[in-house]
């Protein structure tokens, strides 16, 4: 970082620098104020106006060949002009230059005219800026801090999964000094030039951190962290009306334990969703696998609460007793498989 003193220092001695050259201009405005008359002055020659007052002719300040203020002197008009620049300089100004052709004209007054209307450096120059008859030009220096935005890095991350993001670093604005030529009209900005910019203070990145490990697949899952292998009853009464076995011809596939409708039905071990859903006579099932090729059917169900794919503990509430698909009234049908055949789940139970 740089030495604040030393900055202003410089900037001090630029602003010094063209000063000068602004003294110049300035003169030279004035210059112009005094205009192409080619009558000196003391050729002037008196006039007797008709209330009896002895004066010699005033002069008019001329923009563009308009004139535009009566003055006492041609040494007054260049004043007004002058006068006006004056009012648009200030301790930043650098340059200054008067748009407009300016100029000054000795009024044509006669003996026994009426009294003109002369107005006062200072009255004239406030009539000429407040009609905004010219155009002052000027140029400044600024010395301004701004901020400095910080940029946003992404790095992957074998930590994370894919999707997930975490910041790792919060990101900080920097600051920084901005010295600019700015160019105004009237005390209106019309063009900025930046001439330099110096950093006072380091932006910090912000660094986020984006997940590129792929996400488990449930068998996976499940290859982690498999059930107990102790089920617990599924449903808070063991109410059996149908049996695992053979049954009008067929085979029952799973025991029916008579519940009220809605009544809870809790994963009967540990273990991942592997599908819920609408499934033909099985009405609302849900299925869990408890790894060791053992999976559970919970079916007829009211209503689903867990999530396909999310893990599941041992008692934690997975559906509502209900009576959909092949059913004459509410109950839970429960099947356990091994290895893909069906067992009796009551030897589980
Ligand atoms: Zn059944």
């Amino acid at each position: 970082m740089r030495d604040l003193s030393s900055r202003n220092q410089k900037l001090l001695g630029l602003k010094k620098k063209i000063a000068l050259a602004a003294a110049g201009t300035l003169l030279a405005a004035a210059s112009i104020a005094a205009g192409t008359a080619i009558v000196p002055s003391d050729f002037e020659i008196p006039v007797l106006l008709a209330n009896g007052e002895v004066i010699t002719p005033p002069w008019y300040v001329t923009v563009e060949g308009e004139c535009v203020a009566l003055v006492d002197s041609r040494d007054d008009a260049r004043k007004v002009v002058k006068q006006v620049a004056n009012y648009y300089k200030n301790e930043e100004t650098i340059d200054l230059e008067i748009k407009e052709r300016t100029s000054s004209k000795e009024m044509d007054l006669k003996n026994g005219d009426e009294k003109p209307n002369i107005l006062t450096v200072e009255e004239a120059a406030d009539e000429i800026a407040s009609k905004q008859e010219l155009t002052v030009k000027t140029t400044e220096l600024s010395a301004e801090e701004q901020p400095v935005s910080f940029e946003t890095i992404t790095r992957k991350t074998e930590k994370l999964y894919k999707g997930q993001t975490k910041v790792k670093q919060e990101g900080r604005t920097g600051r920084k000094e901005v010295i600019k030529e700015v160019t105004k009209e009237n005390g209106q900005t019309v063009e900025e030039q930046v001439l330099e910019e110096t950093l006072l203070e380091e932006p910090e990145p912000e660094i986020t951190l984006k997940g590129t490990k792929e996400r488990p697949k449930p068998a996976e899952l499940v290859s982690a962290k498999v059930g107990t292998g102790k089920m617990t009853a599924p449903v808070s009464q063991l109410n059996v009306t149908s049996s695992f076995g053979p049954r009008w011809g067929r085979t029952h596939l799973g025991v029916d334990l008579a519940m009220p409708q809605g009544s809870s039905i809790c994963a009967a071990d540990g273990g991942t969703v592997i599908f819920t859903g609408y499934c033909g006579s099985y009405g609302n099932l849900v299925k869990l696998d408890h790894g060791n090729g053992i999976v559970t059917y919970y079916a007829h169900c009211s209503q689903i609460l867990a999530e396909q794919g999310s893990r599941v503990k041992k008692g934690d509430p997975i559906a509502k007793v209900g009576s959909t698909g092949n059913s004459t009234g509410p109950h839970l049908h429960f099947e356990v498989r091994v290895n893909g055949e069906n067992v009796d789940p009551m030897g589980y139970l």
